[in-house]
């Protein structure tokens, strides 16, 4: 049985990007005679709405879909991505890093040729190298930290993993590509990766769709799939709408905000088509 989801985040509007990626998740799961689930990713409390929530709701009933209740809110999932926190940790595999923004970008300059990865320069792992002495009196200090995943211990951990994507085949999987992810930030006791793995498991996702940037991050939750000893789901990134002018759409396209398209009397149908269906 084939299940696949849509997993955004409420943080703004939908726009066309996003409806692609719906619809294409959509019709993966209708194809395959599957399920198609929706999921609330809002994990972070500072940046998230309820009214962006029920806006994907109104958006994508419009647009013809219809999801599985009861739709996965993540921010009350909090306990879970908790428990696999802690299993993590128990492996050794954790590490507080208590570096403000500032800290690492001294850091990153200091090094002079710090590598960088998908998300710009990689950690340089200052914390990795704390004494227990030293956490322990951070930490009792009330230092604010974040959880980091020492990457290169947790790889060799597990050895080599490969994962498989539907269009551009099989990949080795090169988790170290971020470095040293958070996976616990300050404010925020989970991060995406973590939720994201544990969420598509737990809900028994077969195929995960989504856009082409985050290929990369399929690496770190392939890492973490075995870590955790979670099953292996298959993939398909899909390409990343753009408008005409070839850019990406993006928060800032206001005018092509699927409620904006819907109250300038545009049909669902005219929608999707635009959105590449
Ligand atoms: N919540 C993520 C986003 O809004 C997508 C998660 C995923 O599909 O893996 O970009
Ligand atoms: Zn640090």
């Amino acid at each position: 049985m084939t299940i696949t989801r849509f997993a955004p985040s409420p943080t703004g509007e939908l726009h066309l990007g996003h409806a692609h990626s719906a619809l294409f998740a959509f019709a993966a799961a209708k194809a395959a005679g599957g399920r198609f689930l929706l999921r609330i990713e809002d994990i972070d409390r500072t940046r998230c709405r309820p009214e962006f929530t029920q806006g994907i709701f109104t958006d994508l009933g419009w647009l013809g879909l219809d999801w599985e209740r009861p739709v996965r809110v993540q921010s009350e999932h909090f306990d879970e991505y908790r428990a696999a926190l802690d299993r993590l940790e128990g492996m050794g595999l954790l590490y507080p890093c208590f570096c403000t923004r500032k800290d690492i970008a001294r850091e990153v300059e200091g090094a002079g040729h710090a590598p960088h990865g998908p998300d710009g320069p990689l950690y340089p792992g200052h914390c990795r190298h704390l004494s227990v002495a030293e956490r322990r009196e951070r930490r009792e200090a009330g230092q604010a930290f974040a959880l980091r995943l020492d990457v290169a211990a947790a790889a060799a951990r597990v050895g080599p993993l490969a994962w498989h994507d539907r269009a551009q085949g099989e990949q080795t999987a090169q988790p170290e590509l971020f470095g040293d992810v958070v996976l616990a930030r300050k404010d925020i006791p989970a991060s995406y990766h973590l939720a994201v793995t544990v969420d598509d498991a737990l809900q028994g996702v077969t195929l995960v769709t989504r856009g082409q940037d985050l290929f990369e991050a399929t690496h770190v939750h392939r890492l973490l799939q075995a870590l955790l000893g979670l099953p292996v789901p298959g993939y398909l990134h899909h390409r990343l709408l753009t408008d005409p002018s070839g850019r990406r759409y993006a928060k800032r396209d206001r005018s092509l905000t699927l409620r904006a398209l819907r109250e300038a009397g545009r049909t669902p149908d005219e929608v999707r088509s635009l959105a590449g269906f």
